[in-house]
């Protein structure tokens, strides 16, 4: 039997245990049979087929990594499977809001799920265990694709045929600590959303804070971001996020582009429209998505925050917002 209809295999087998972590028996098995193939010492093109996936991560493989064209950007994008859909945990920081109504959930995905496929999810799972049980081999995937798209860049802009830039998200749907690549490709911009407080910026890596819940820690960990000068992510429930933008001057629409480093704003908020995904409303119960209300009782717990008090008192559009 091929390798990639014995990954298959254990993906399906993997979803049908709907996100709970992997018995530690299969683990062994998969692992075993992971190292068995010996992929650390094939060329990129021949892992990719033995496992049976196109490319690793993606350029612009997202309508909102396509955005960035606006811009003049191309984003290559790693999208793995979420929290625990593979098994194995790839969102250690991840609370049970966001876990369910994951933005990994949502677009084409969505639409497969609907129609009883998972294609999306089996390709990602297997992408997912590479990087977990075989983090070499991950990295030499995602090497020789930042250094081919790298060379498209200069080559395009050698031949004076089109300027575009390139950055790099490694986690579009997990949170993981990819510094070891960074550091290889200083000249190149990487960029995250992340719930990991302990993670750090580099000069090549942009880094914006993503909320989660009212937890009393949590909201420690805001507070210390935000007088940092960080920018908080937040989802909004689509039909208040017009309202959330109009009224309070330091939140700012991040649906524009995905272009983090380019926001130019510091101790903001910013507004994402909450995709939809099969449990989007089970995020709302769960307070990760939040309504205008919800917004609202954030800057009430945020409001001696460091970050952005000046910006709370002295604002007349925030008046009306009597408890604030
Ligand atoms: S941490 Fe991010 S990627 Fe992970 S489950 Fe939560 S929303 Fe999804």
């Amino acid at each position: 039997m091929k390798t990639k209809t014995i990954l298959a295999w254990f993906a399906i087998n993997q979803i049908k245990r709907k996100g709970k972590k992997m018995p530690k028996k299969v683990l062994k098995r998969l692992k075993h049979f992971l190292k068995s193939l010996e992929l650390e010492k094939k060329s990129y093109t021949a892992i990719c087929r033995e496992i049976g996936i196109s490319y690793y991560c993606g350029v612009d493989s997202s309508t909102k990594l396509q955005k960035g064209a606006l811009l003049e950007y191309k984003t290559l994008g790693l999208y793995l499977a979420p929290a625990t859909l593979s098994g194995i945990n790839l969102c250690p920081f991840a609370c049970v809001g966001c876990i369910l109504a994951c933005l990994g959930g949502s677009g084409h995905n969505l639409i497969e799920k609907r129609s009883g496929k998972n294609l999306i999810d089996i390709s990602r799972i297997k992408k997912a265990w590479i990087a977990m049980l075989l983090p070499e081999v991950a990295e030499k995937l995602i090497c020789h694709e930042i250094e081919r798209e790298r060379l498209k860049r200069d080559m395009a802009i050698v031949s004076q045929r089109i300027r575009w830039n390139l950055a790099v998200r490694l986690n579009c749907t997990s949170d993981l600590d990819f510094s070891h690549i960074m550091r290889k490709y200083p000249d190149l911009q990487f960029y995250d959303y992340t719930k990991d407080q302990w993670r750090t910026k580099r000069p090549n890596y942009h880094i914006t804070y993503s909320y989660a819940t009212m937890s009393p820690a949590r909201i420690e960990w805001y507070r210390n971001k935000l007088a940092n000068g960080m920018n908080l992510a937040i989802p909004v429930i689509a039909g208040d996020v017009k309202r959330v933008l109009q009224d309070i001057p330091f939140a700012f629409s991040m649906d524009t582009t995905d272009l983090r480093f380019l926001d130019g704003r510091e101790a903001s908020f910013g507004i994402l429209k909450a995709k939809e995904t099969l449990h989007t409303l089970e995020g709302v119960e769960e307070g990760f998505i939040l309504d205008y209300e919800g917004v609202k009782e954030l800057i009430r717990v945020l409001k001696d925050c460091n970050g952005f008090k000046s910006q709370i008192k002295n604002n007349k559009k925030l008046k009306h917002f009597s408890n604030v």
